[in-house]
């Protein structure tokens, strides 16, 4: 994977490039390989061993605590000294200055040596970036770089029991808290009451407070609340109080801990229900969690979605890391195991050795397609992360481009990956036949951990949605046309090469396919019958940027011969002669608007 890695990084994409730029003037390929190498040790140390561990020890809530294994303890201190929680930040806020592509592969080590441990971390950054985009100074110096510093731990709570991809229907209230509203120098105060529903991190005791960021509704004047996302506001609502220097008041915030989940998988995570504001305790002797408004009052959504854009490409490349931990597994697994012989022309010959499980085709068959998820996924995820940066620190031009680019490619970036990297997951346990079912070997946690990345972070179906339903046809399809020249340009180049002019004649027709059901799924300008075949839409759309980044990683590798550049492009063959086809039944249901499932009745099944 390392090696992967850094031949994507440094030969495809070109990272040192970033270097020119002011921001990261003091790094070089020496730095951003020191940081790789860090985090690689890290969690190769603290992390990875103890996988299995978090898994069979779930939290456990005593009624009062919420226990941890050690190891958890330790892992995250390591992770916390590491600095990689500012990563990303100014020099002047402590942090790295690293870009975005950088931080986002160093940290998929922690992902591939235990995505449960590692999430503490993620949401903490996420948490903390959120408030430095959208928080004001004291919130800023407060909250988040508290966080950065790893003191405390952060959390994002959107969903609540009744309320999953809805978030319009987010019921949780949030009133004007009297004189503090006015005067608390951390922000408008408000009383926050409602249930918050599968908090990851949402109880522990791994850092001494915990910072909730709470999605919640300010009613009107006639005390109802708004309905839709216009009302919905963001509140900053942390476990412990503290005051405006921060440091910990010792008074306890209304926001409790209801009870545990208990997961198929990413069982080292601990996942919450959260009750707040019901009296359990009473800050300021008066029932309420106490909660600072973040951004304007109804903007909330729109302040979340910034931590969620980059949240969803930190989910494609978990569910990456997941598919490639299984993918060495397997393929370590096949390259020893002896079972059966080679059919040859003249038959099986019984009297001979049996041969690995890897000299078998069919097995390579299932080997080389693990491969072609999980380096695509790579590929596609940090295409992604250098897309953040290049908005971020890009030309003008150069930053809309990114923009534009992301809308459209965050979905894939997040659903891809979940989808097809759990088909890794499932390939690498077939690869070890029954062994593969068994609790001997990693392959079955890394499936069912994997199992949650069609569903948080915004479902498949939803995702589909948003492609199909917004991002497909925004601005005119603004964003296609973006997508189009990016594809373009890498077809021309392809075409140049003998090797190479088959996938892309293949891939320029591909694309105009998609765009061809774009443009007939909503001919009848009905979202009813564009949106019924959104995942198939979805599916074809997310095959046809791999297979446009498969022939531009093919390009990256023109000239060599070693196994590296071989592989590769075994892999690039495979998606074309095996996935790509698959297209054409994907987008067959969605061009023709077919209406089986939605015309379906309830009774009927
Ligand atoms: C382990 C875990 C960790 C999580 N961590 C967090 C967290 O830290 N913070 C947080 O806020 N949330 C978190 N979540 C919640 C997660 O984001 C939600 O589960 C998810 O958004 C789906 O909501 P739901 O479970 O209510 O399912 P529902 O919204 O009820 O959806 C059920 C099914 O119906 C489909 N569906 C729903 N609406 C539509 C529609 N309009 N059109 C078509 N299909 C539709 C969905 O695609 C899905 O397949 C977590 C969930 C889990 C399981």
């Amino acid at each position: 994977m390392r090696e992967s890695l850094e031949f994507l990084l440094f030969d495809w994409l070109r990272v040192d490039a970033l270097n020119d730029r002011p921001r990261f003037a003091e790094h070089s390929r020496e730095t951003f390989v020191q940081v790789l190498d860090t985090c690689e040790r890290i969690a190769r140390d603290k992390f990875a061993p103890f996988n299995r561990l978090v898994d069979t020890e779930e939290p456990r809530f005593d009624g009062e605590h919420v226990h941890l294994p050690r190891a958890t303890h330790e892992a995250l201190a390591a992770y916390v000294a590491s600095g990689m929680l500012a990563a990303a930040q100014d020099h002047d806020f402590g942090g790295m200055q690293l870009p975005c592509v950088v931080e986002m592969a160093a940290n998929a080590f922690f992902s591939r040596a235990s995505v449960a441990m590692s999430a503490y971390a993620m949401l903490t950054s996420g948490n903390a970036n959120l408030l430095m985009a959208h928080g004001t100074r004291r919130q800023r110096e407060v909250f988040a770089a508290n966080e950065f510093a790893g003191r405390w731990f952060g959390t994002m709570c959107l969903s609540e029991p009744q309320a999953g991809s809805s978030l319009a229907d987010v019921a949780t209230r949030a009133v004007p808290d009297g004189a503090a509203f006015e005067s608390d120098p951390l922000g408008p105060c408000y009383r926050l009451t409602g249930h918050k529903m599968w908090i990851s991190a949402g109880e522990h005791e791994l850092t001494e407070n915990i910072v909730h960021l709470v999605l919640a509704k300010i009613p009107a004047a006639d005390g109802k609340l708004v309905p839709g996302t216009r009302g919905i506001s963001l509140f900053v609502v942390p476990k412990w109080l503290v005051s405006e220097s921060g440091s910990l008041t010792g008074e306890r915030n209304d926001v409790v801990l209801a009870g545990l989940n208990h997961k198929l998988g990413f069982r080292g995570t601990s996942n919450a229900l959260l009750n707040l504001g019901e009296g359990k305790f009473k800050p300021g002797g008066q029932a309420g969690a106490i909660g600072y408004l973040v951004g304007k009052p109804g903007n909330g959504l729109r302040c979340m979605f910034r931590m969620m854009n980059e949240a969803r490409i930190g989910v494609g490349i978990g569910a990456v890391m997941l598919g490639f931990a299984g993918y060495e597994a397997s393929l370590g697994y096949a390259r020893q195991r002896n079972q059966g012989r080679p059919i040859t022309g003249a038959g099986k010959d019984a009297a001979a050795p049996p041969v690995p499980l890897i000299a078998h085709a069919d097995v390579r068959r299932m080997l080389l397609a693990q491969k072609a998820y999980v380096e695509g996924g790579l590929a596609l995820a940090l295409y992604c992360a250098r897309l953040v940066d290049e908005r971020n620190t890009g030309n003008s031009e150069q930053s809309h481009q990114a923009g534009v680019l992301l809308e459209v490619l965050t979905p894939i970036a997040k659903s891809w990956p979940s989808e097809w990297c759990l088909e890794a997951n499932s390939l690498a346990i077939q690869v070890l036949g029954g062994y593969g079912y068994t609790r001997d070997f990693p392959l079955e946690q890394y499936w069912r951990d994997n199992r949650l990345n069609m569903i948080h972070e915004g479902t498949h179906g939803i995702q589909a949605l948003d492609l199909l339903g917004r991002k497909a046809t925004m601005n005119d399809g603004a964003a296609l046309t973006v997508l189009a020249a990016r594809i373009a340009a890498s077809v021309e180049r392809a075409r140049r090469d003998e090797n190479l002019a088959q996938p892309a004649r293949e891939l320029a027709a591909g694309w105009q396919a998609v765009l061809g059901a774009t443009q007939s799924a909503w001919s009848t300008d009905q979202p009813e019958d564009a949106l019924a075949n959104a995942t198939p839409y979805m599916q074809a759309f997310g095959h046809t940027v791999l297979a446009w980044l498969w022939l531009d990683v093919a390009l990256a590798c023109a000239g060599r011969g070693d196994d590296l550049a071989q592989g590769k492009r075994a892999a690039m063959r495979y998606f074309y002669a095996y996935e790509l086809p698959k297209n054409a039944a994907w987008l067959a249901v969605a061009a023709s608007r077919n209406p089986t499932c939605r015309d379906m009745h309830d009774d009927w099944f």
